[in-house]
């Protein structure tokens, strides 16, 4: 990796994001911290550069259409392509339960849609080259489908999602849209939806999900234009999302995220990591 090496982070204005940034720049690459605020990443790319680092500055609403058009042509100008796509931006409002039908939409359209979104966008402009391109989405193990930090019980949506061989997008898409509906006919508590931070958990399934469908349709790729796709959790951290009660600091927070962009080459693709370790979906 050198500095021919481009790597773009999204919601990296602050928190793991900021950190990922910085520990990827630390190890010599070129990196562009994205932020939905202007002013906010323009401020936070200055302190990296006054500090000696090789970081780059855009705006990038993942939400938005236009914000990614606009990123996807100023790469396209200005790089030509990338190397390295983490998807960190999201948003979480559920400290206990599901709280409203607003917040739901808001953080499965964020978590889910948008992460799906800005992938979808900068494919076409990740290099074709060896050792191969990465996409690193940050989720999180409240998103797991089995094991102790799940809290799913909806049987089915398990057994689908657990069903790596036959999962499609459309099969996520179609778990998120049930989610949805039951949170707006009030149902979702009996639908075996996740009882503590609901729609945050869902929306992590379902990019983990994503995850394992995305690296699945890369890897038919040929050799020498492979992109590898995988997710991690970066476990409980010290930062605006959490209120700053983790306890881990972002610094560590970012490390497992950093360590998978950076992989030498191996065909590491559509797995879960924590701790740098491989972890079951
Ligand atoms: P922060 O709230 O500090 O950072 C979240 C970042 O995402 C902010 O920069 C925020 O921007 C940005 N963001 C939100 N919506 C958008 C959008 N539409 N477009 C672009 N950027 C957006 O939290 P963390 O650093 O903790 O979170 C980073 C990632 O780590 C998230 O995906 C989170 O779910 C995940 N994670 C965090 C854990 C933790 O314990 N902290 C645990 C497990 C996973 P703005 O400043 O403008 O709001």
């Amino acid at each position: 990796w050198t500095s021919e090496t481009v790597a773009v982070v999204t919601g990296a204005n602050r928190g793991i994001g900021f950190e990922m940034v910085k520990q990827l720049a630390g190890h010599g690459l070129t990196v562009i911290l994205t932020s939905r605020d202007e002013n906010v990443g323009f401020e936070a790319a200055k302190v990296l550069q006054e500090g000696g680092f090789n970081v780059d500055f855009h705006r990038l609403d993942i939400l938005d259409p236009s914000s990614i058009q606009d990123f996807c042509q100023w790469i396209k100008d200005k790089y030509g392509f990338i190397d390295v796509l983490i998807n960190n931006a999201g948003v979480n409002y559920n400290v206990g339960t599901h709280n409203s039908v607003e917040n739901s939409h808001m953080v499965l359209s964020t978590n889910y849609n948008g992460t799906k979104n800005i992938i979808k966008a900068m494919l076409p402009l990740m290099r074709q080259a060896s050792p191969g391109a990465r996409i690193v989405n940050v989720t999180s193990r409240l998103g797991r489908l089995k094991g102790r930090h799940s809290k799913l019980e909806n049987e089915a949506v398990r057994a689908k999602l657990m069903d790596v061989d036959s999962l499609t997008e459309e099969a996520v898409d179609e778990t998120v849209t049930e989610f949805l509906k039951q949170v707006e006919e009030g149902t979702w508590e009996s639908g075996g939806w996740p009882h503590s931070f609901t729609d945050y958990s869902v929306s992590k399934m379902a990019v983990n999900a994503y995850t394992r469908v995305l690296a699945k349709e890369l890897s038919e790729r040929p050799e020498g234009e492979k992109i590898y796709a995988n997710c991690f959790c970066p476990g409980w951290v010290k930062t605006a999302m959490t209120g700053y009660a983790g306890n881990i600091s972002a610094e560590d927070g970012a490390d497992t995220g950093v360590w998978l962009a950076l992989l030498p080459d191996q065909a590491i693709t559509g797995k879960f990591f924590a701790e740098r370790r491989e972890i079951s979906f």
